[in-house]
């Protein structure tokens, strides 16, 4: 029995499992990898633990249409991963919800995608850049590489989008989607810092808290808030909120220069409470700087920092401050306002929202403009909040693309 050809585009997690998945479909599969080996990316994420999944999900961890999300996580969701990587011999760690390899190494991941690769037979073509997918006359595709030419049945462009591009993603495979009529929404770094436009930032880099970040539209109207531990830097600001918060400043600021950013970094106290504090805190005035006056309310260099604010020095006699000074220390401590110029590039973001319009592609992960032409991971517009729903999201699409290009069902969406 003639096999069905399948090419896939792209050796990153979509591109692996695709082909794994095509091939136990019992297609003749063959991988191109621009690069000089396969997963380069998968060995960076999770600083090099590879945070694989979440436990606590749904289609709203992710930006992208919620029903078309929903039909694709329920053809293989968090369960189907777990599965998936049991059954390649892989243990899992849970750490809160967040799913890691039991021995916290991102290379076995790419190690046992590795050997299912080889033990299922699939060819595997390294430093093989496609420049070119065309459909042909009469069927099936032809994919150019340079000089070489490779024929198949039907083809999954899993080529990732821009982000961290020297891990292999360099942003070609929306040029192979655009020469084939695909539209592309405008592509912006995502899970990234915020650069910030004051000077004071190299005098509290280093510090991390926790806090309640606001970012703030041109008319002061409330865009999102994100809590969690704030990384502070000489440039601005970094960690899990700021990640979270950054595809929506990446797309605010295309359309502006700044954007504001308030920070409470005192999210646990109610804002009705700081009249309260204050009085507390006069009891303590005397004998005491203005700087410790403040010791225990926040880390030393922030205190530091906004006492200079509040245009009072350290080192001054806390004796005289007011009570209406206090209240103005603690109504800073939640409403500290910095403005975001930038966030970080391609190079320094974990990925890309934006990508190939999902308005022209079926659930099966086939485009609606070509019968066998299939797309996953994160080349398509959808992005994931951080804590393992990227990867899931290339199990998902991956697992999808690589069952109906290898059975080619034809299944209309
Ligand atoms: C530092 C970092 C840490 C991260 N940590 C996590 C994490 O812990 N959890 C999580 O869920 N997500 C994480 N992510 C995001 C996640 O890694 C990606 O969303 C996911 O790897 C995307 O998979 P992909 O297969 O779509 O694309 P990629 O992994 O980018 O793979 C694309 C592949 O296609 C190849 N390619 C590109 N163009 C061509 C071409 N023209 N011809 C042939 N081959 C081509 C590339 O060389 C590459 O190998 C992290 C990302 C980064 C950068």
């Amino acid at each position: 029995m003639n096999k069905k050809k399948v090419g896939i585009v792209g050796g990153g997690a979509a591109g692996l499992m695709a082909a794994i998945t095509a091939a136990r479909e019992g297609a003749a599969v063959t991988l191109l990898e621009a690069g000089e080996r396969v997963g380069k990316k998968l060995l960076s994420t999770g600083n090099g633990k590879c945070n694989l999944s979440n436990l606590d999900f749904n289609a709203g961890c992710y930006y992208g249409p919620s029903d078309f999300l929903e039909q694709c996580f329920l053809q293989f969701d968090v369960q189907d991963t777990i599965s998936f990587f049991e059954g390649l011999g892989l243990f899992l760690r849970d750490r809160n919800g967040y799913l890691y390899p039991f021995c916290e190494q991102a290379s076995a991941v790419l190690d046992v995608l590795r050997h299912e690769i080889a033990s299922l037979g699939i060819q595997v073509e390294t430093m093989f850049r496609v420049d070119s997918v065309k459909p042909m006359q009469g069927g099936g595709w032809e994919v150019r590489g340079g000089k070489e030419i490779r024929r198949f049945d039907a083809v999954i462009l899993t080529t990732g989008g821009k982000a961290a591009p020297k891990t292999g993603s360099d942003g070609s495979g929306y040029d192979l989607a655009k020469a084939l009529g695909h539209r592309i929404v405008p592509v912006v770094p995502a899970l990234t810092a915020l650069r910030c436009k004051e000077d004071f930032f190299p005098s509290i880099a280093g510090v991390r808290t926790d806090a309640e970040i606001t970012l703030f539209s041109k008319d002061g109207a409330v865009i999102a808030s994100e809590r969690g531990e704030l990384q502070l830097t000489d440039y601005g600001i970094s960690g899990i909120p700021t990640f979270q918060l950054s595809r929506i400043a990446s797309y605010a600021l295309k359309d502006q220069k700044e954007l504001k950013v308030k920070i409470d970094f005192l999210p646990q106290i109610q804002a009705d409470k700081l009249t309260k504090l204050a009085k507390e805190r006069m009891s303590l005035r005397g004998g005491r700087s203005v700087e410790e006056l403040f010791t225990g309310t926040l880390h030393k260099k922030l205190v530091i920092l906004l006492i200079k604010r509040l245009g009072m020095k350290p080192s001054e006699a806390s004796d005289q401050i007011s009570e209406s000074k206090l209240i103005e220390f603690f109504w800073l401590c939640k409403n500290f306002t910095v403005t975001a110029t930038k966030t970080g590039d391609f190079q320094n973001c974990q990925v890309c929202a934006g990508g190939v319009d999902l308005q022209q592609i079926k659930d099966t992960m086939e485009s609606k403009l070509h019968q066998g032409l299939f797309f996953a991971g994160e080349l398509l517009d959808v992005d994931g909040r951080c804590g393992g729903y990227n990867l899931q999201w290339a199990w998902t699409s991956g697992w999808i693309a690589g069952k109906y290009a290898a059975g080619m069902t034809g299944r209309q969406g």
